[in-house]
């Protein structure tokens, strides 16, 4: 089920207060996610989930997280400065970027960030850049296909991402002989997955992995990162992943092979954290009737990328129209010139007309930050309903200025 927490009344008072369209993100849904994703690990001592910046990149948001423990995944110079103005710096930056410019280990050397190492020449870069620091993270990428039981979760063997088994051990032995003395595994092997034994079965390839690597190579195995990756969802037919079941089911693989602890657990989730507490908020602005029914939005793929660039399902309800028959079906578009500027296509949904408000749900991650500037339209605000239930602009709409910025005339 996509999450309905919010009241038709809250998206009212909101677009009342603000034009649309706009993303509303609400605060108390983000902290109580982020203290049952605490709750679930809480038997592990070393925990953290470092949030995946580009899956919200607000300053208002990021610090919320922070005051709930987390810290931040960055993955460009700007998320890494954004980080910093947000008061993240040391242990609580994990910096994961690959085919980057070498400047950027520099920057995050300079903020004490961990480094995420994502090829073995990436090792003398961060040498030239930054230095190696004591405990270093490698990603790992095992190749093939990702599956559990019959299941194909995921395909490394065409991801871009890390490195294999035996250029891990080769980069370990280097990163000793330069000074390392601990290190950490990273991988990511399957997104936005609903399958509760993904984390505990990568869980299980890590801490395997880094044992046999720690015997090999005399460097002490620190942690494991587990990344991101973990689902929601979207559709109606969809159940939340139980994310106390996940952090159970780690358990027992940690124990089991890690009996004696000492190998901290992390996390980077983003869609996870924050996709469930975000809703885009657009007006009907224009109907249409040719070969299809079509309802026209004042919002667009700018504000929400991920139906026309993965035909992903975004759940869309009309304020005050929850009670009536999905008796009529309609694509629902923005006004790029661009046929999969759709937020659905062919939906059951009440009759709408000009003017109604429709909420389309679970834009918390992946949604504004996605956004592009095609067609010369303009991205959208952003606003936080905090726990008072007040409404907060936490970044403004942008103006045709903004677009001229970078324009010589
Ligand atoms: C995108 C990304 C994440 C977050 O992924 P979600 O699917 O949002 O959980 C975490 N870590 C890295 C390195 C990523 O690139």
């Amino acid at each position: 089920m996509p999450n309905n927490s919010l009241s038709d009344r809250v998206f009212e008072q909101a677009a009342a207060r603000f034009p649309t369209p706009f993303h509303l993100y609400d605060e108390q849904g983000i902290r109580d996610r982020a203290r049952r994703l605490k709750a679930a690990f809480s038997w592990c001592p070393d925990f953290r989930e470092y949030f995946a910046v580009k899956a919200l990149p607000n300053p208002a948001v990021l610090r919320i997280l922070g005051e709930e423990g987390c810290g931040l995944d960055c993955s460009s110079a700007t998320e890494l400065m954004l980080a910093e103005r947000c008061g993240f710096r040391g242990d609580a930056i994990m910096f994961s970027a690959n085919a980057m410019p070498p400047e950027e280990f520099d920057q995050a050397r300079a903020l004490d960030a961990y480094i995420n190492l994502d090829d073995l020449s990436d090792i003398d870069l961060l040498l030239a850049h930054g230095g190696i620091p004591e405990t270093v993270c490698l990603r790992f990428n095992p190749g093939g296909d990702f599956a559990i039981g019959n299941t194909i979760m995921g395909n490394p063997g065409e991801a871009k991402y890390g490195m294999p088994a035996d250029q891990l051990e080769t980069g370990l032995f280097r990163l000793k002989a330069l000074g390392a003395k601990a290190f950490g595994l990273h991988a990511f092997l399957s997104s936005n997955t609903m399958a509760p034994s993904y984390y505990p079965e990568l869980a299980g390839i890590l801490l395997r992995l880094g044992k046999s690597l720690s015997e090999k190579t005399a460097l002490r195995f620190a942690f494991i990162n587990l990344s991101g990756g973990i689902g929601i969802p979207y559709r109606p037919d969809q159940s939340e992943v139980d994310i106390r079941a996940v952090g159970d089911a780690i358990r027992q693989v940690y124990e089991a092979e890690c009996p004696a602890g000492g190998v901290a657990v992390k996390s980077e989730l983003g869609r996870w954290m924050t996709g469930p507490c975000g809703w885009l908020v657009t007006r009907a602005v224009h109907e249409k009737k040719i070969h299809r029914d079509y309802i026209g939005v004042d919002a667009c793929a700018v504000d929400l990328m991920r139906p026309a660039m993965y035909g992903a399902y975004h759940h869309i309800t009309v304020c005050g129209k929850g009670d009536q028959p999905l008796d009529h079906v309609y694509d629902v578009t923005g006004c790029l010139c661009e046929n999969n500027d759709k937020f659905a296509v062919q939906r059951p949904l009440p009759e709408i007309h000009p003017g109604d408000l429709l909420v389309i749900h679970d834009t918390g991650a992946h949604g504004y930050s996605m956004g592009y500037n095609y067609n010369g339209r303009l991205r959208s605000a952003e606003v936080l309903r905090t726990r008072d239930g007040d409404f907060r602009l936490i970044r403004r709409a942008e103006t045709p200025a903004d677009y001229f910025a970078t324009l010589d005339f």
